[in-house]
């Protein structure tokens, strides 16, 4: 695991810090004495463990700050008591205001309070215990946290990679479709960028699998599916929508475009037939229906969906093995509305 710790305060206080974290090998540290900097270089590499020298300036504001930020709640905060004042307070008051000095410290969002007495200064403070193993053991304590959290990300890389993939082809699933088309949506209007959308469907495959039996069938699946994959470019992203029905994403992709991209796909699959094993070659078309995103088309997706598939069902009922597109379909419906 590669660890990172950032020491915010001055270079003097991180020669007051115990030499396992000053020495360490087995983690990164960075010193930053400004909390512009340290703020930035939380947001662009954010550390798991963060020492705080609390008499520097802007402490209390980082620890704030830290506390606010709900995509950074594994950072450990370790805030280190150095302020001399308090320091000299704290033989006096004695623990009561000991432990009003830790819940302060506690609720602007520090995950550990230690008085910091540098060596140098600890016996002439009799009543004060060394900091260095208390630092130490927050830090086992930051560790082992950084370590649960890594562990939790892993996990849910992993889970959401299966809820997202169709295990068959390993292609993204509907689910997928669903969560990456309005966010698709989104984009393009923002970026004022075209968006166009390819429904394809499989001709006569219940014909394949009565034929061949289920099990060519779905290896002719994930041979389409790699020949799809191999066959689009950066900005397409493919999904299986059901059965034997895939939608591909388009992005920055206007309609003529997508005929294009639909017409070399429905190409591909039609001039080459697919290798299922020595005793099997199938032939097989795939009709495809495209459209793009219009202004008045909702954020979810479904009337740009809808539009294209009402091409693909065209494109079946009009002899399958062919591309339709949302322009030709309107375009046609128009004439025969203004012929009638
Ligand atoms: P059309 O040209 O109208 O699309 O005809 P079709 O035969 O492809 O359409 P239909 O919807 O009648 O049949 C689709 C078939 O796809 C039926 C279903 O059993 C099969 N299918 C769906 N998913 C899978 C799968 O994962 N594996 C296999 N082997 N077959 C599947
Ligand atoms: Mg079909
Ligand atoms: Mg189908």
């Amino acid at each position: 695991m590669n660890i990172s710790i950032l020491v915010y305060g001055s270079h003097k206080f991180l020669s007051t810090l115990p030499d396992q974290i000053r020495y360490a090998t087995t983690f990164s540290i960075e010193v930053i004495a400004n909390v512009i900097q340290a703020v930035s270089h939380i947001k662009m590499t954010p550390p798991d463990i963060i020492i705080v020298q609390a008499s520097l300036d802007g402490s209390t504001e980082l620890c704030l700050w830290l506390k606010d930020q709900a995509k950074l709640s594994w950072v450990y905060c370790i805030l280190l008591e150095d302020n001399s004042q308090h320091l000299t307070n704290r033989s006096k008051q004695g623990w009561e205001w000991d432990l009003e000095m830790t819940s302060t410290a506690l609720k602007q969002g520090a995950d550990a309070y230690i008085w910091h007495i540098p060596e140098e200064q600890i016996d002439s403070c009799a009543d004060s215990t060394p900091s260095h193993s208390l630092i130490l053991a927050q830090l086992t304590v930051g560790l082992r946290k950084a370590q649960k959290y890594r562990d939790l990300l892993r996990t849910n890389d992993l889970l959401s990679a299966i809820a997202l993939a169709d295990s068959l082809t390993e292609m993204n699933n509907r689910r997928a479709l669903e969560w990456d088309l309005p966010r698709q949506i989104q984009k393009s209007r923002e970026q004022a960028s075209p968006l166009s959308l390819i429904i394809l469907d499989v001709d006569y495959f219940k014909k394949v699998n009565d034929t061949y039996g289920h099990l060519v069938g779905d290896r002719l699946l994930q041979l389409l599916c790699s020949r799809l994959r191999q066959n689009l470019r950066y900005q397409d992203t493919p999904f299986r929508y059901g059965g034997e029905e895939f939608v591909i994403l388009l992005a920055n992709t206007t309609g003529e475009e997508a005929l294009i991209v639909a017409r070399r796909l429905n190409r591909l699959v039609n001039e080459k037939p697919f290798t299922i094993n020595s005793q099997h070659t199938i032939n097989v078309t795939i009709s495809l229906g495209t459209a793009s995103l219009e202004a008045d088309d909702d954020e979810q997706g479904f009337s740009l969906l809808d539009r294209a598939d009402q091409c693909l069902l065209q494109a079946k009922a009009t002899g399958r093995n062919q591309v339709i597109s949302w322009d030709y379909l309107s375009h046609v419906s128009h004439l025969k509305a203004a012929s009638s």
